[in-house]
């Protein structure tokens, strides 16, 4: 017998444990899986699968790249009906860098939960997690297939959710829990690594003349981008984003004080909008080479995409309408736990949910905790957002994956 959606809602409700989401998020924290850590992400997997095993839910690991397994664990649906549903959060953080708490001894202090990946976004995959054991330990009996993909490789190349767009599982909808402070947000810009490389001629320092200095063209190139590019995108708007934004982010060039540089290399980070086509965005670039060789004859470059950027999947923008069906059942779980009408906006940076959008055709918004300090310094995740969206991702997966 199917359960009566309400009925479901609230016996999984009473089977959240309480303070196990802060918990779990703690235990995560604990082990470190940026870059650099020998074994990345595999022993933040393993306790991950370890756990849910443990609760009597299917998951295994699947390998992604050596040592670099996805967990995806699985809560079978009975029938089918309803619409199954895929919670997806990375395994990964970025470095602790120079960060001036412990970054891997989590504190609690005045309702916050430090650590390197609280926010971004060990905090969001616990409550993922918890919202998967809260419904298999109350024994609601969803119809579709609810999914938790726990993934690698997000802050880098984004391997773990390119693999689950290629492998699957494929469901009909999925929530990305990056930080959203509690707003839904369906839709943000792509991302493009882009690489400006500059060419010169190499000549002796005393003998400037003889050579074709790469880092002064690299200076003239800059310059255009400012006073030429920069204003362009200003004027450009998007109906469901923010705008578009190229920021400079690297420049590499020369060999030593006395050598005529003959190459220099500018990175540059570009944020597109879905109004945009990736194509125009190369475009432009190639526009302001033109317009700098018209003064500058002897300028040579050439654009590249960055391969530290992307997998084999371009970092697309993601883009779900407001009124989809997710949205407005993700906006009444929102309502049902926090009192108040949830607040739709656009995420500011880009996420996994654009790979299964537009890749593996699964519609998907971003909706996860409130904090501060993702990749900053010290970074935290509201311990009470935890438990709001535990209890947000299981309303919404037992409307989702049972039929009315
Ligand atoms: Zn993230």
């Amino acid at each position: 017998m199917p359960h009566d959606k309400k009925d479901a809602a609230e016996k999984v409700r009473k089977a959240v444990r309480k303070g196990a989401v802060e918990a779990l998020a703690r235990r995560l924290i604990a082990i470190p899986s940026h870059s650099g850590v020998p074994t990345r992400e595999k022993e933040a997997a393993e306790f991950l699968h370890e756990y849910l095993s443990d609760e009597g839910i299917s998951a295994r690991l699947r390998k992604v790249e050596k040592d670099r397994p996805n967990v995806i664990a699985t809560i079978k649906g009975t029938s089918g009906g309803g619409r199954s549903l895929m919670l997806n959060g990375h395994l990964d953080t970025v470095p602790a860098y120079q960060m001036t708490i412990p970054p891997f001894v989590p504190k609690t202090k005045a309702g916050r939960l430090y650590g390197r990946g609280a926010l971004d976004m060990k905090g969001g995959l616990a409550a993922m997690a918890c919202a998967l054991v809260a419904i298999e330990r109350s024994r609601v009996e969803l119809q579709s297939d609810l999914v938790l993909a726990a993934v690698v490789g997000e802050e880098e190349r984004s391997e773990g959710t390119e693999d689950i767009v290629m492998k699957g599982p494929k469901t009909d909808l999925a929530i990305v829990g990056e930080p959203t402070n509690l707003e839904i947000q369906p839709s943000h810009r792509g991302l493009e690594w882009l690489e400006v490389h500059v060419y010169g001629k190499a000549a002796h320092g005393g003998q400037t003349d003889k050579g074709v200095n790469a880092i002064s063209m690299a200076a003239k190139f800059i310059d255009a981008v400012e006073s030429e590019l920069q204003p362009k995108l200003a004027k450009k708007k998007s109906d469901h984003t923010l705008p578009p934004a190229l920021n400079l982010g690297v420049i590499e060039g020369g060999q030593q004080p006395s050598s005529v540089a003959d190459h220099c290399v500018v990175g540059m980070d570009r944020r597109w909008i879905p109004e945009e086509s990736l194509d125009q965005v190369f475009q432009e670039i190639y526009d302001v080479f033109d317009s700098v060789k018209k003064n500058h004859p002897r300028f040579k470059a050439k654009l590249k995409r960055d391969p530290r950027g992307m997998k084999t999947m371009t970092h697309v923008p993601n883009v779900v309408p407001s009124d989809h069906a997710l949205v407005e059942t993700l906006g009444t779980s929102v309502k049902r736990e926090t009192g108040r009408r949830a607040k739709i906006s656009t995420f500011w940076g880009w996420t996994d949910a654009a790979l299964l959008t537009h890749f593996a055709k699964i519609p998907t918004v971003v909706f996860g905790p409130g904090g501060a300090g993702a990749h900053a310094e010290t970074e935290y995740v509201k311990v009470c957002d935890l438990s709001a969206c535990t209890n947000v991702y299981m309303d919404v997966a037992t409307r989702l994956c049972l039929v009315d």
